[in-house]
């Protein structure tokens, strides 16, 4: 169970507000400060906005939700994304549109979950976070928030433009769960290697409208269930016997990510092939998912994937590693 609280936010000054917004500040580099022996930790969402003052003129009412205890995004858990579920589906009919402020180490993660829990959406919300604490004079936090912003409310003939779960950053809009964290030391942190940006930010914000999924006509459906029995194996040349036994005679597991080489390729060694066969007659989901960042899983087109199909294991062509292991839960 995840504490939140909401904090007051002056709204727009015009009658006619554009569009509503709701804030969740989930934690993250964005809004850290420096504690006394040096290290980043996440502080109070009132500091922040006072260090975005032009929040108070934009065209937009805001709400913002706060986790009581903003958290570094390496200790995200499934109960999180229940709480940012349970947050935009309580209020999905009081706003326009959702922006999550979040850690970037994990966010590719959380929304990629989000956008398999959040089914049907005819709204936007945009995940978005910083390299570089916003105090700090040449922070990421200003430019990547205010234009997340942005893109929660704009609209098209009424409706929001970008009906989905995205990632905003550096001057992208990428699709959620096409998204992987990339780079840890530059400002482009994020990459869809095998999906086209939904958005480019410069003078103006350019939609590339036909990448973007329709606005749903169906309700909003909060998918709150996850099972987390699953894991990611990555292959590495000299895996061992023993080791990779033990990982999948674990207790519960139900799915595992195989990350393999290339277009989807593992060692064909009998005793591996069997340990997989072994798996999958047990029932536990074999996920292929490649090593690259771009490209993907084509079983069969080497030998050294040909076996893989035989024995039950599931291509996942293009997808993320992020995405697959959100997938499976
Ligand atoms: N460790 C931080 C986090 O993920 C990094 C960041 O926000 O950029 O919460």
């Amino acid at each position: 169970m995840i504490n939140y609280k909401v904090v007051d936010l002056s709204t727009s000054k015009s009658d006619h507000p554009k569009a509503s917004i709701l804030i969740i500040y989930t934690g993250g580099t964005f809004g850290m400060a420096y504690s006394e022996d040096g290290a980043l930790s996440p502080f109070d969402f009132n500091h922040v906005v006072e260090k975005i003052p032009e929040l108070k003129t934009l065209d937009v009412t805001f709400s913002v939700i706060t986790f009581t205890q903003p958290i570094d995004s390496s200790n995200i858990h499934s109960h999180h994304w229940r709480a940012i579920g349970h947050i935009i589906y309580e209020n999905y009919d009081k706003y326009d549109g959702f922006v999550v402020l979040h850690g970037t180490d994990t966010m590719a993660y959380s929304a990629s979950a989000l956008s398999f829990m959040l089914k049907g959406l005819s709204k936007p919300v945009i995940f978005t976070g910083a390299q570089i604490p916003i105090g700090s004079v040449r922070s990421d936090a200003r430019d990547n928030f205010l234009t997340a912003v942005e893109i929660a409310s704009s609209k098209k003939n009424g409706n929001g433009i970008v009906p989905e779960v995205c990632i905003y950053f550096n001057h992208q809009l990428l699709r959620g769960n096409r998204s992987r964290k990339i780079r840890s030391s530059h400002f482009g942190a994020f990459e869809s290697e095998n999906h086209p940006p939904l958005a480019i930010s410069g003078v103006f914000i350019e939609y590339n409208h036909s990448f973007i999924l329709p606005s749903s006509n169906e309700e909003l459906n909060f998918q709150y269930e996850l099972d987390t029995n699953v894991t990611i194996l990555r292959l590495f040349p000299n895996i061992q016997q023993g080791i990779l036994e033990s990982i999948f005679s674990a207790d519960g597991l139900k799915g595992v990510v195989l990350e393999t080489y290339g277009s989807g390729n593992s060692p064909n060694y009998p005793w591996f092939i069997s340990c997989l066969k072994e798996a999958n007659d047990r029932g536990i989901v074999l996920f292929n998912v490649t090593q690259c960042n771009g490209g993907k899983v084509i079983q069969g087109r080497y030998e050294t994937s040909k076996k893989l199909e035989e024995v039950g294991v599931v291509s996942g062509s293009d997808i993320t590693t992020e995405a697959a292991v959100t997938k499976l839960m």
